[in-house]
């Protein structure tokens, strides 16, 4: 990644290919993104590349370009291999490469995944095929067979490589890397870069350049990005409120297990929402079923898990939620990074379980943006807007304008009867709505304890005297012990274990008393401590603040010459 790239703010300041660069423009690809700035003239040059950007960068044509423009569509042999994790992910990155050689017609791109028909990818190979895109298993096979080809090969991409680490394929890509001519060019795109990946870079290819795109900047600038913290309502009430208050076309409920897609999606069908589970286990013609009938408009909600989810580029989304809070930062940033797509709004939404707080504050720190608290409607906003909706659907009604042979029936009736329209149509509405009442009772949601006090000395009674008392933000919920305590503190710190005053573990923090004068620089190093994973967020809660002054602290001996060393060592 040198600095000294020229900008590249347009596509034409690469030198492409005359028909690609008219292909993508008329698709609306106006500036480079910028892993396309960074990485495209590199890939132009024939370097191979490590390329590191969330999803929703613009990956695909940042390799797709360069790569289309390298094949000879006069040799009739596979020139170019791209691996994807899944079949949505290599279906979709051949129909972008299609579109993107629209004006190139001799071109052909095939996708090749498990769960289709070997015959009808036999044919497409056997037709000539300049580009596969497939998925590793059943490359593989295609290989075995002797049906795919590569001893012409001269570009290889492993799209989503992290993905396929995760979902097993790396011996499959090992097979396949080994069984490609050693000339060719390799780029490997990943948003993380775990060891294994790295290994994989080192070991095949030809001193790659590397090119990172930071995090955040896609997510930024489009997504407004909320938290409720679960209280008084259980999730599922809660997630429902939400739902309804919201401005929402189309949403992406993230759930942690294949099992709760289907309940949850269940759930809500129940409650008259249009959901569907989207999961790694259901047949992939199903997959694809649910894929198609959220993109016309059939359902507007998807319960997914990470894995189904990766990668789906559907614009409808307005909406990312996470019912369950993804493990950590970098899952949340792909899971929001379904939303706001082609420039639109996005929003994301968490659940966040007061246990699951500390995940907050970890996302909020890697993406260095701030995910806002938001209170659930109450009542009254939730019937004010579904009354809202009400009206709207009576008007839409009444503009389609056909309400014959009603009118007339209506009408006579009226007169009939002589009964007051109102009336009748109150009647009619009460039918039309069935059994579910129009407006909601608010419930009681008891108040939310307060924020935690700064100092709360009725957690507990008052250290003894030369002990100060701290909180630590780890607790039961982490699964956390007092020898995980005492064994973190004495190792940052020096302190023995006997100055380590008495601990309390409660269920999201803990208490721990320590010595008094306990030097400003030591307790920064501490606060920065993970116990079981979560970092210890140390904050005095009773007792002097720390001490920058040598002698106080000297002079306790607790926090020892030799302690110092080793914390600053650490
Ligand atoms: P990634 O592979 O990084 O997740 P994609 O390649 O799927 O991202 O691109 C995400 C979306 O952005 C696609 O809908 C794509 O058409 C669009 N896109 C990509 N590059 C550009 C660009 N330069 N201008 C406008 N839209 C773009
Ligand atoms: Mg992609």
């Amino acid at each position: 990644m040198s600095e000294d790239t020229p900008k590249n703010d347009s596509f034409s300041d690469f030198g492409l290919n005359p028909r690609l660069l008219e292909a993508i423009l008329a698709l609306g690809f106006e500036k480079p993104t910028p892993i396309q700035a960074k990485a495209m003239p590199l890939l132009l040059q024939g370097h191979d590349l490590v390329g590191q950007a969330q999803t929703g960068t613009g990956k695909t044509a940042a390799f797709g370009l360069p790569l289309l423009g390298r094949m000879d569509p006069e040799i009739k042999a596979t020139q170019a291999l791209i691996l994807a994790p899944t079949r949505e992910l290599a279906l979709q990155v051949a129909r972008a490469l299609q579109d993107f050689a629209a004006r190139l017609p001799s071109l052909r791109v095939v996708p090749i995944y498990g769960g289709q028909e070997y015959g009808l990818q036999l044919k497409a190979l056997r037709r000539g095929a300049h580009v596969v895109v497939g998925t590793p298993g059943r490359v593989m096979d295609h290989m075995r067979r002797g049906s795919l080809r590569l001893d012409a090969l001269t570009t290889l991409v492993l799209d989503e490589a992290d993905e396929m680490l995760s979902m097993g394929f790396v011996e499959d890509i090992e097979w396949i890397l080994g069984h490609c001519p050693k000339e060719r060019q390799m780029s490997l795109f990943s948003a993380t870069m775990p060891a294994r990946i790295r290994s994989i870079a080192a070991k095949h290819m030809r001193s790659p350049e590397r090119v990172q795109i930071e995090q955040g900047t896609t997510a930024a600038t489009t997504i407004r990005q909320r938290h409720w913290m679960v209280w008084g309502l259980n999730k599922l009430d809660g997630l429902s409120r939400i739902l309804e208050a919201e401005v929402l076309d189309a949403a992406l409920i993230f759930v942690r297990t294949r099992v709760s897609t289907v309940a949850l999606a269940e759930q809500l069908a129940d409650r008259d929402f249009r959901a569907s589970a989207l999961h790694g286990d259901m047949p992939q013609s199903m997959r694809e079923h649910t894929v198609r009938r959220l993109k016309n408009g059939q359902i507007d909600l998807l319960v997914a898990t990470d894995v189904a989810a990766r990668g789906l580029d559907i614009e409808r989304f307005s909406h990312v939620i996470n019912y369950d809070m993804p493990g950590d930062p970098d899952a949340y940033v792909h899971r929001i990074g379904r939303t706001g797509r082609a420039g639109r709004e996005g929003n994301a939404i968490s659940l966040v379980a007061p246990r699951e707080r500390h995940l907050l504050r970890a996302i909020e720190r890697t993406t260095k943006q701030s995910i806002e608290a938001m209170e659930l409607p109450n009542a009254e906003q939730l019937n004010a807007k579904r009354i809202k909706v009400f009206k709207q659907n009576i008007t839409e009604v009444i503009e389609r304008g056909e309400l014959e042979p009603f009118l007339g029936i209506l009408r006579e009736f009226c007169d009939e009867e002589s009964l007051d329209p109102f009336e009748m149509a109150a009647a009619l509405a009460i039918k039309a709505q069935g059994n579910v009442p129009l407006l909601v009772k608010d419930v009681v949601i008891p108040p939310r304890k307060t924020a935690r006090p700064r100092t709360d000395r009725k957690e507990r009674a008052e250290p003894e005297s030369g002990m100060a008392c701290y909180r630590l933000e780890v607790g039961r919920d982490h699964g956390v012990n007092p020898n995980h305590i005492v064994g973190a503190i004495a190792k940052t710190t020096g302190l023995q274990s006997r100055h380590i005053g008495r601990i309390k573990i409660n269920e999201d923090h803990s208490l721990v008393d320590l010595p008094k004068g306990m030097p400003a620089k030591i307790f920064q190093q501490l606060k920065r401590v993970r116990v079981c994973q979560v970092p210890m967020e140390l904050r005095l809660v009773s007792g002097p603040p720390t001490t920058t002054k040598r002698k106080s602290f000297k002079s306790k001996g607790h926090f020892t010459k030799k302690s110092r060393r080793q914390a600053s060592k650490k």
